[in-house]
């Protein structure tokens, strides 16, 4: 829903115009209207001016693919707030369309089906028909059928409630933007602190200044719910991450970050040493005896205890994060400073949507000098993978590219399939022609564990592999990872140099940070790869090293912090 505070930006009208596409879609009355409206769509997606100011200017009606019905429509959007059009197809939907339309094998036919003869509207009601088994017997719903059907909506149901890191982090720091212009000062704590994959809400530390909540009301608009519960105050708006606000005393700020930060196993952890030393970690502080410590810095809580100071990312209870502490082997984790290059980088030369131009400007402007551009192989025909036509013809553009932003260095490496039988999607005669080539499952993820382990396997030993990509083919909240032992996985690809890719992917966060401190411990390297299709998407860099973080990474285990000359030696060769 369009937000009524400021003005709708084109990202917003492309959103509400696919929307439209889409229900009208379904409602089938005019496949001409659902054209129409998905063409104005890419018009306004690659238009760099504002439609709030080509409607002001009287302009709308020049662009090509927007006639006049449609500039009707955007006109009383974006200067009436007139949603009538918009409402009337929402209101014709079954209420539950857009989680019916994320069950596999639901089409629009489908749905149209279940929502005209069987009176199903939502994925609740899908389930409640698949369990009763009142769907047995109707066309195109085989048992086969039926039972994905039944696993999705099940899944689907699950992931409600959750959000996904860009997501989340993204509400999150403009609320805390707004605020702090507001003059109130407010920091992220909780899981968004400690970096997570997926959220349920935003824990903001907020320092209680007499009639914060007033101010901060004003600050941010009636979009906001707000809801007292206890101490904290629950603020929600729609389609957003909710959030939950803890108030704080200023002389208390310090041990309510690190109370607040949690998370609940790694504060009783240390409650176990806080009592032996003689201190107490409670709620409303860290006590010895009844003294309230006073406390300039959050790592003088963990002195107190005799500790290491844990960065936030490794506060998640793990025994080897307690154990590191107290030996005093906690090690520097990376951070983006660290960085030298980033790879895994798609271009308009497969199904990427900037040029290959757009991207190594923007990798230089991010600081990095180097940039390893992986379009898609052959085989992926559905992301427009390429034949060896298009890899000489990308080749001479890197050349071109090199002239024109020298201060980069430009390595050519490929996003190569991985075929049922393990093998990768060219002869080694192509192979070869790469500085680096990355390995990657795009296809036949329903294999079972043990054909998709050898799979998986082979390619690791294919000498030209570099990279494996996102190992368990995970879609967060979309698409459950694929059957595959990953341990052996792993132990195959540190035995063959093949370095282990954290994919920075908002969707995909995949090796699972979970995994990756025993992989780094037994010789394994990770590489942060951001799987950019866009320039924005290099942005997404930070997440994995939030995730290389969590797994207790340091600069030496991950090859982004190679410097130029030695990479590519890196990345063909072993790492010794
Ligand atoms: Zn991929
Ligand atoms: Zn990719």
């Amino acid at each position: 829903m369009h937000s009524k505070a400021g003005p709708m930006n084109n990202e917003q009208v492309v959103a509400l115009l696919l929307e439209l596409a889409r229900g009208v879609e379904f409602l089938d009355d005019n496949p001409f209207k659902t054209r129409a409206y998905r063409k104005a769509a890419m018009a306004i997606e690659t238009q760099e001016r504002s439609v709030v100011e080509l409607i002001e200017n009287a302009e709308i009606h020049t662009i090509d693919g927007i006639g006049k019905a449609i500039a009707a429509k955007l006109e009383a959007w974006v200067q009436r707030g007139d949603f009538s059009a918009l409402e009337n197809v929402r209101s014709a939907l079954p209420h539950g369309f857009d989680e019916l339309e994320k069950v596999p094998g639901l089409g629009l036919k489908r749905i149209r089906t279940l929502f005209h003869e069987h009176g199903i509207a939502s994925v609740d009601e899908l389930l409640e028909h698949l369990e009763a088994g009142s769907l047995t017997g109707v066309r195109g719903f085989s048992e086969k059928t039926r039972a994905k059907m039944l696993d999705a909506a099940r899944q689907i149901i699950s992931y409600r409630g959750k959000y996904l890191i860009d997501a989340t982090l993204g509400h999150a720091r403009e609320i805390i933007n707004q605020l702090e212009q507001g003059g109130i000062r407010a920091v992220l704590t909780g899981e968004c602190r400690r970096g997570m994959e997926i959220y349920t809400h935003i824990d903001i530390l907020v320092e209680a200044v007499p009639s914060w909540v007033d101010t901060a009301q004003k600050i941010l608009g009636n979009d906001f719910v707000w809801k007292h519960e206890g101490e904290q105050l629950l603020v929600t708006a729609p389609g957003k991450p909710p959030v939950r606000f803890h108030p704080t005393e200023p002389e208390h700020a310090i041990s309510a970050l690190f109370m607040t930060t949690g998370s609940d196993e790694h504060l009783h952890n240390l409650r176990d040493f806080a009592s032996e030393k003689g201190f107490e970690i409670r709620e409303d502080g860290i006590f010895h005896g009844e003294n309230r410590v006073a406390l300039t810095d959050e790592r003088e809580i963990y002195e107190q205890l005799g500790l290491q100071y844990l960065p936030p990312e490794v506060r998640e209870g793990r025994e080897i994060e307690l154990l590191l502490a107290q030996q005093a082997h906690v090690p520097e984790l990376i951070t983006r400073h660290d960085l030298r290059g980033i790879l895994h980088v798609h271009t308009l030369f497969s199904d990427g949507r900037s040029s290959l131009l757009e991207m190594v400007k923007k990798a230089r402007d991010m600081g990095f000098s180097w940039i390893g551009i992986s379009d898609h192989s052959e085989s992926a025909y559905y992301a427009g993978g390429m034949d060896i036509g298009k890899i000489t013809q990308q080749r001479a553009t890197i050349e071109q590219v090199r002239a024109t932003v020298p201060e980069i260095s430009i390595l050519q490496g490929i996003e190569a399939d991985i075929l049922s039988d393990g093998s990768l999607d060219y002869p080694d005669e192509i192979l070869e022609m790469f500085d680096f080539v990355i390995a990657s499952i795009h296809s036949q993820m329903e294999m079972d564990e043990a054909r998709m382990t050898q799979r998986i396997l082979r390619a690791i030993r294919n000498p030209y592999t570099s990279i494996l990509a996102h190992p368990s083919g995970r879609l967060l909240l979309s698409r459950e990872p694929y059957r595959v032992d990953l341990s052996i996985i792993l132990d195959e690809a540190t035995r063959h140099s093949v370095a282990m890719e954290l994919n920075a992917n908002p969707w995909r966060l995949d090796l699972d940070w979970r995994l990756v401190y025993e992989f780094i411990s037994s010789g394994g390297k990770i590489i942060i790869g951001p799987d950019a299709h866009s320039r924005e998407g290099l942005e997404d860099i930070e997440y994995g090293i939030m995730m290389a973080r969590k797994g207790v990474a340091t600069p030496q285990v991950c090859l982004n912090t190679r410097e130029e000359k030695e990479i590519r030696g890196v990345l063909k060769g072993s790492w010794t």
